[in-house]
């Protein structure tokens, strides 16, 4: 994409209204728009990085065996009666309307409810089971605040995966899986070594754990207690003798820590398809209630998440895999633009990913704008590069500068 067609504007200035790092960087750099408090809307640039984080999710989903859909946001009243969930005291973000006839809907904080309610008209016979689907959609929720950028939205992407199975076996055993494909994921993001698999209370439905995917940051509105050598880590809600002692763990293995929750993990074993009706026949004609568990990643705060802990005083640092482009290639001077053109067109030809400054601006402002923007290789080309057809290329967080042929970036970037 030639950046003289891209119709947003870098700022110098953090954004008056903003005081979380991931929405200023974001919001400099052209990522992103505020709409209200905790209400954001994806540019050019930001929805490129949302669509890289969600390939990546929906590749390790796919493999688990999960089939994607999407779900309504507007969602029935009479569905979450049934598991005592509508009511307000109950649950505190509903955003709640009418229709003209006056019938109370609501707007979808989350989807268990209606999910397992749809799947009575599917599944009738353990024949029909195990199923797993998954969705990314926008949730709404009244966040009491919201002062994390877009780490805590009051409409915001979430990935949300779930699985329905005849038995606690089975149930248990994708439980598992996932686990291990949500490790894959946080490390494919670049978020593999901040990132803990979290105890947490399992909630109103189990005594056991749920478990978390925690990630280290400051920006984070959780307190978690790390042990950094076994990679485990438990909430702060319990984190006490009981628990340590049962892991044969004491106080003094873990350290205290601030993190943000990517991504959340629950069983609710037979609890909620009881309460909603949704049963199956087993293999000797008897009736049985379903084994349900569902699965969250919050996309937009781990995009948040990723700003807060790869970026440094000039920008962001894009990981590779979800950066906006693989390659910020710079034009200096009018001179140049001929053999620019050329590697641009080069470089596209071998469908690598190029934002191409060929704006008519300073050398100053570009490279300052490529920071801020934090693509991963940038690569100038200026007049003194004509006659060698040699290009300077830097990747971001490193300094070094280093010549290549064409030939020899286009194979570095394939690897
Ligand atoms: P939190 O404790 O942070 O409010 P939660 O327990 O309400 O999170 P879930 O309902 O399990 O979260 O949602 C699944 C995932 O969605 C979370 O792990 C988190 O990554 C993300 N998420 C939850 N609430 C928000 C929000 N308001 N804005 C952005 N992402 C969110
Ligand atoms: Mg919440």
């Amino acid at each position: 994409m030639r950046q003289s067609q891209l119709f947003t504007k870098t700022r110098r200035e953090a954004p008056a209204d903003e005081v979380s790092k991931n929405a200023i960087l974001l919001t400099r750099a052209g990522f992103i728009h505020k709409e209200l408090a905790g209400v954001y809307s994806y540019l050019p640039l930001g929805w490129r990085v949302i669509n890289k984080i969600k390939r990546v999710v929906s590749e390790e989903m796919e493999k688990l065996g999960s089939s994607e859909i999407l779900m309504s946001t507007l969602q029935n009243k009479e569905t979450w009666e049934k598991t005592d969930r509508w009511d307000d005291e109950k649950v505190d973000v509903w955003f709640k309307s009418k229709l003209v006839n006056g019938a109370e809907i609501g707007f979808g904080w989350s989807h268990e409810e209606p999910i397992a309610e749809m799947m009575k008209s599917h599944v009738a016979s353990f024949r029909d089971l195990p199923v797993a689907v998954h969705q990314f959609q926008n949730k709404l929720r009244n966040e009491v605040r919201a002062k994390s950028g877009i780490m805590r939205g009051r409409e915001f992407l979430m990935k949300d995966m779930y699985y329905f199975a005849l038995t606690d076996e089975l149930n248990t055993a994708f439980y598992n899986a996932v686990i291990d494909a949500y490790l894959k994921v946080f490390e494919r993001v670049g978020l593999g070594e901040t990132t803990y698999v979290t105890s947490a209370s399992g909630g109103v439905f189990t005594d056991k754990f749920s478990h978390e995917f925690q990630t280290l940051t400051d920006a984070g509105e959780d307190v978690i207690y790390v042990n950094e050598i076994k990679r485990i880590a438990l909430n702060e809600e319990v984190f006490n003798e009981k628990t340590l002692s049962e892991m044969g763990l004491k106080e003094s293995d873990f350290v205290k820590k601030k993190a943000a929750e990517v991504g959340n993990i629950f069983n609710f074993g037979t609890k909620k398809s009881e309460e909603l009706g949704l049963y199956v026949q087993d293999a000797d004609g008897e009736k049985k209630p379903v084994h349900l568990s569902s699965y969250g990643i919050g996309i937009s705060r781990l995009m948040g998440t990723i700003v807060e802990v790869c970026s440094d005083e000039k920008g962001i640092v894009w990981p590779k895999e979800i950066a906006p482009f693989q390659v910020h290639l710079i034009l200096l001077g009018d001179k140049a633009q001929e053999f620019a053109n050329e590697v641009y067109q080069v470089l596209t030809d071998h469908k690598i990913e190029v934002l191409y400054d060929d704006r008519d601006a300073r050398a100053g402002e570009k490279f300052a704008d490529a920071d801020l923007i934090g693509i991963p290789t940038r690569v100038v080309i200026g007049e003194k590069n004509l006659d060698s057809k040699m290009l300077e290329v830097k990747e971001r967080g490193s300094e070094d500068v280093r010549m290549l042929t064409l030939e020899h970036l286009i194979d570095e970037l394939k690897r």
